[in-house]
This record gives C-alpha cells, structure tokens and sequence, in this order.
C-alpha cells in the first residue's frame, strides 16, 4: 500500500499490461500461470537496494533493466526458459518521470524474452526493488533436465561465457577510483548498468553442461559454489582467462592504466558480470561450442575440474598462484 495518492492508478498505468501466456495477470489477488505439461517451475528472486546495488541518480529505465536481468541471469544458470514475474516496489514518492522510465526499461527486457509480469506489491519507503521470476524447465524420463551447481566431476572442464571485469571497472571509475576514456567508460557502464543475461546459452546447454551459476559476485567465489555442490576441486589456467575470457578489456584495462594483476583481479573477482560458469565433460568440447554458437555467445575453456578440494590458479608457466581472490559478500 502506498499512502497519498493513486497507488491503484500506479499499478494500472505502469505495470499493468493484457498478458500473452498467463492465465491471469495484474489485478486479482493471485496471478494464475500454467507450465506446459512435462516441464517443472524454476523460482527466484533477487532484490535491488538503492545505495547497495545501485547509485540513486542512475537512469531508471536501466536499473528496470537491470531488475529483471538479474534474476533473468538465475533462470539462465537453471537452463530454465522465462514465462512470468512479479515486481514488489517500495517507492520514496510518486514520480512519474521516474516510474515512465523504469517501467519502460523494465518492459522491454520483459518482452525480449517473452517474460510477462502478472503481479507485485506497491509500497511506500526506500528505493527497494525485489523481483520474482518463474520459468519452466523440461522433465524428461522423470529427469529435470535444469543444471545445478551439484554435478561437476573430476575431469570436466571449466567454461564462462563472454567477458568479465568490464562492469567493476565501470564502477572503480563511477566511484572516482580511475578516470576513463569516454568510449571506454560508455562500454564498461552499459555491463554495469544494463548486463546482458545469457538466457539463450542456458538453455542450449541442458543435457550438455554438467553444473552451471551465474557470475554475480566475482567468479572465484561463485565457481567455489559449485565445488563445495559438487564436491570437487578446480584448477583454472589464468593466462586462459586473461586470454580468452578479458580480451575485449584485457587492452582497455590496460588502456586505464591497470597493470595485469590488477586486470586479473576485475576479471577473477570483479562481480556484477552475469555471464554463465559452468562445467562439461571433456568429450562435450563439441556441443558445447555449437550451443554457444546456437545462442551467439562466446563461451572460454578456462580449466578443469580435479578430485582434490579447493581451487588452484596457474599463471602463464604453470606455477601456483599464492594470492587469493575475495568475492563480494554482504556481510563479510
Ligand atoms: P493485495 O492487497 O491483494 O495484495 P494489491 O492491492 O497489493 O493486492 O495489488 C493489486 C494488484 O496489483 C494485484 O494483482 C497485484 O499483484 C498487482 N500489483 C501490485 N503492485 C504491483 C507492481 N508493482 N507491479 C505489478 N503488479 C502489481
Ligand atoms: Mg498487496
């Protein structure tokens, strides 16, 4: 319930929209959907709180964006495909302009992957945005074909889609830590601000990738997620991330002035990437690569996994890399 005025007007002008799928949208006191049959419900949330995830003067129509894309970004790492979500926001005040613009930036997304909003809360109190999805995901044989971060075995081999670091060097750059060229810091705030989920490659990997997570918090500390699942160990080739994960700002890293073990660092640990790591079996090296060209999304061999616990980094020659590596965690 937001106070003063038009709370119902809000909802009816902004977010409410005839549905495609859904059997019911915005306006009941439950949206209804129906799974097709055969496939299983792939549930999550994830909330955006001004001043932690997002600086108060960003464009609204990106931080919509960024809403859904986040948790657009979880379905991904399930292989799940995106049906509906829901939209509980809490609001300082009743801002048309702002509310235009996040609505806008919100919807398109929303319509890019077919994932309609049926439902939310409207509140009055801090800038808080918090977003269910739902997407399906087959069952097979009595199999659900989604992938977890459990299934990684001993020889795998480690993979991650696109680029990472650009969007912590955006944000070193919006705090005044580094001051970047213009094209550069347009590049790095459009992963920062606007990050592209790989739903698409997600759902090319069912059946093929044997664990998956989405990178939001750095890569070392999600790929460890999935080792402790698993019960695994990995070794990472660092140069091969470098290589062939960062070289789109391996030279713009470089171009701002950070030295390689700095680059490592935004690449290994940087956070707010949401590209896909994931593993495969080493006889899958094919289909892995077709599923990514399926989903025109590069995607990077970076290591395997071992039988032995914890996580090992290789430099260029081979030898251990002593340094470790801190993801982001709230509450560390
Ligand atoms: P209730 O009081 O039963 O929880 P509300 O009055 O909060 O219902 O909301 C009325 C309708 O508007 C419901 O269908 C709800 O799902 C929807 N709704 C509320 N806020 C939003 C929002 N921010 N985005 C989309 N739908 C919303
Ligand atoms: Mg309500």
């Amino acid at each position: 319930m937001l106070c003063g005025m038009g709370e119902f007007d809000l909802i009816a002008r902004y977010f409410t929209r005839p549905t495609a799928h859904a059997v019911l949208g915005v306006g009941d006191d439950c949206a209804l959907l129906q799974p097709a049959p055969g496939t299983q419900l792939a549930i999550s949330s994830d909330m955006l709180v001004e001043g932690r995830h997002f600086f108060a003067d960003v464009d609204p129509a990106a931080l919509g964006h960024k809403a859904l894309a986040v948790n657009l970004s979880d379905l991904a790492a399930c292989g799940a495909k995106p049906l509906a979500f829901t939209l509980a926001l809490s609001l300082p005040r009743v801002d048309e302009t702002w509310l235009a613009g996040f609505s806008k930036g919100l919807l398109a997304l929303a319509d890019a992957h077919g994932c309609e909003l049926v439902g939310g809360d409207t509140t009055q109190g801090p800038l808080n945005i918090c977003i269910t999805v739902f997407g399906e995901v087959p069952v097979v044989s009595g199999k659900s074909q989604a992938l977890l971060r459990s299934g990684a075995k001993p020889g795998d081999d480690v993979y991650v889609s696109g680029t990472l670091g650009d969007a912590r060097l955006a944000l070193e750059a919006l705090r005044g830590a580094v001051t970047l060229p213009p094209d550069l810091l347009a590049q790095a705030r459009l992963r920062l601000e606007q990050p592209t989920p790989r739903v698409a490659l997600g759902q090319a990997l069912r059946g093929i990738a044997s664990a998956a997570i989405d990178v939001s918090d750095g890569l070392l500390g999600d790929l460890r997620h999935i080792l402790r699942t698993s019960s695994a160990g990995a070794t990472l080739e660092t140069s091969n991330a470098i290589n062939l994960v960062a070289t789109s700002q391996d030279t713009a890293l470089a171009r701002a002035g950070f030295d390689t073990e700095k680059q490592l660092e935004f690449v290994l640990a940087g956070g707010d990437d949401y590209e896909l790591a994931f593993t495969a079996p080493a006889s899958a090296r094919d289909a892995v690569q077709a599923a990514a060209r399926q989903a025109h999304t590069a995607v990077s061999r970076i290591g395997r996994i071992d039988a032995n616990p914890g996580l090992r980094l290789l430099d260029a020659a081979g030898a251990l890399i002593e340094r470790r590596y801190a993801s982001f965690d709230h509450f560390a």
